[in-house]
């Protein structure tokens, strides 16, 4: 009898259990990566993400709800080098669940496929409280990597669920498809705002900036993660007049007060831009979440002011 039950558990642990129809249970760190999980794993896949696009997502308050969800998860899609380390582990300890802990085949850690920005190249100091140790975790702002993300998925999907292997490889497909032509359409959009300097609030539209051909030229916050004092923002603001900077792009859930009166001592736009998917009303899905933010940015830079 209790080699019949660790036989079962094995199996169990192993992923080979799914039952007939059943739909691959997936949990996203954020909504960004439970978007795309629906473009690959179709009506094969029912996605749950813990974070709102409304929210900060190194700080998402995760309500211990979440820990039932991801015991019932076959996937944990997050992001990882540590964008999710002030909220993730306390949730996936109390879930005890063999599928998702880190190395099960039901746990995959997006940013091991991509080419990460600002990866440190001398010792991190912590410290300092800088919430990207590791590099810089806001990777899914560029279209280009949501292919790559895309293409992760559709391999987990298929380990865990091989009997619909051919269906998410060739939904992944589709995807990238679509978002190579859109990538061609928003780069084409920016053409004319090349180079333009532009101010955010966190380094979280990096990605985003190096794709469209923008450059970062300072930050609200001092490093990642850590609020600004009044002498840092008095030395920001000469630093970004003498840069010229056009644009203050921030998130929605940020604090306006500080952006607001930065944009106005140098003379840019404030534009609200999210930079994930339920960011608005209006940011829907991956693409309406580029869509969206390149029309905001355009309608800004049209306009002298
Ligand atoms: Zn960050």
């Amino acid at each position: 009898m209790k080699h019949t039950f660790s036989i079962i558990s094995l199996a169990a642990l192993l992923g080979g259990g799914l039952p007939i129809q059943a739909k691959l249970n997936v949990v996203a760190t954020v909504p960004d990566f439970g978007a795309i999980a629906e473009e690959v794993g179709g009506d094969k896949v029912k996605v749950t993400s813990i974070a709102r696009g409304t929210e900060d997502a190194h700080f998402v308050d995760a309500r211990p709800s979440y820990i039932r969800v991801l015991n019932q998860a076959d996937v944990l899609d997050e992001g990882g080098a540590e964008l999710e380390i002030g909220w993730l582990p306390p949730l996936v300890n109390g879930a005890r669940n063999a599928r998702i802990l880190s190395d099960a085949p039901g746990h995959v850690v997006l940013s091991r496929g991509i080419r990460l920005l600002e990866v440190p190249t001398g010792p991190v100091d912590r410290s300092m409280g800088d919430v990207h140790p590791l590099g810089n975790p806001h990777f899914w702002t560029d279209p280009a990597n949501g292919k790559a993300i895309a293409n992760a998925l559709s391999e987990a999907f298929s380990r865990l669920d091989p009997a619909n292997a051919a269906l998410y490889q060739a939904n992944a497909q589709k995807f990238d498809e679509r978002l190579d032509k859109k990538i061609v359409e928003w780069t084409k959009l920016m053409e004319p705002y090349r180079g333009t300097k532009v101010v955010t609030y966190h380094k979280s539209f990096n990605y985003f900036l190096e794709r469209f051909g923008l450059e970062l030229a300072g930050t609200i916050e001092p490093k990642p993660g850590i609020e600004p004092s009044p002498s840092y923002i008095n030395g920001l603001i000469p630093r970004l007049k003498s840069e010229g900077a056009k644009l203050v792009l921030i998130e929605p859930f940020r604090p306006r007060k500080t952006p607001e009166y930065v944009a106005q001592a140098i003379g840019a736009r404030l534009v609200l831009a999210p930079t994930s998917v339920g960011g608005n009303e209006k940011v829907k899905d991956y693409f309406s979440l580029f869509d969206y933010d390149l029309a905001q940015i355009v309608a800004a830079l049209k306009e002298p002011k």
